[in-house]
C-alpha cells in the first residue's frame, strides 16, 4: 500500500488506478454519495480495495481539488465529482444531497467581497428540505416520538 498518502503537496497528482477509478465513478453520478457509498460502487471494478483506501483516496482527490467534499455537522460526508461553483440541497430525514437548478448569484459574491475586508476565496450555500420522496412517507415513529418527547 502507498505510504506516502499523507503527503499533500497539491500537483502533480499521481493518478494510480485506484484514484481513477474512484474519480471515473464519482463523475458519473450526480447523488452526492458518501465514502460508503462510492466503497461500493468502485468495488466493483476494483474488488480488493479496502473502504481505508476509498476514504485516503477521497481525501487526496479532495485536497487537490479534483472533487469536491460536503461537509455537514450530524449527517455523513458527501462527495461531488462537479468541483464547479454551484449550490445544494440537503434532505433533512434521508440525507440526500441534489443540485440545485440555479445559476450562481456574482452580486451575492461581490457584495461580500466588499463589504467584509476579508480576501474571500469561495463559499459554499446549500439549503435545507425535506425531498421529494420522503415527502411522500409518513413520519416515522421515531420522528413522532421526537416531536412530543414520547418514548415507547
Ligand atoms: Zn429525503
Ligand atoms: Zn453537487
Amino acid at each position: 500500500m502507498n505510504k506516502k498518502s499523507r503527503d499533500k503537496s497539491k500537483f502533480p497528482l499521481r493518478m494510480t488506478r485506484q484514484r481513477r477509478v474512484i474519480l471515473d465513478e464519482l463523475r458519473k453520478v450526480t447523488s452526492h454519495p458518501t465514502a460508503d457509498e462510492i466503497y461500493n460502487m468502485v468495488r466493483r471494478r476494483l474488488p480488493g480495495i479496502s473502504l481505508g483506501t476509498v476514504y485516503r483516496n477521497l481525501e487526496i482527490l479532495s485536497d487537490s481539488g479534483m472533487i469536491q467534499k460536503l461537509e455537514s455537522c450530524g449527517s455523513a460526508r458527501r462527495y461531488d465529482g462537479n468541483v464547479k461553483m454551484h449550490y445544494h440541497v440537503r434532505c433533512v430525514r434521508c440525507g440526500r444531497v441534489d443540485d440545485l437548478p440555479l445559476s450562481t448569484l456574482p452580486a451575492l459574491e461581490s457584495a461580500v467581497r466588499k463589504g467584509c475586508g476579508y480576501e474571500i476565496l469561495g463559499y459554499r450555500l446549500e439549503f435545507m428540505g425535506v425531498c421529494p420522496k420522503c415527502r411522500k412517507l409518513p413520519k416515522t415513529t421515531k420522528e413522532r416520538q421526537d416531536k412530543n418527547g414520547t418514548k415507547r
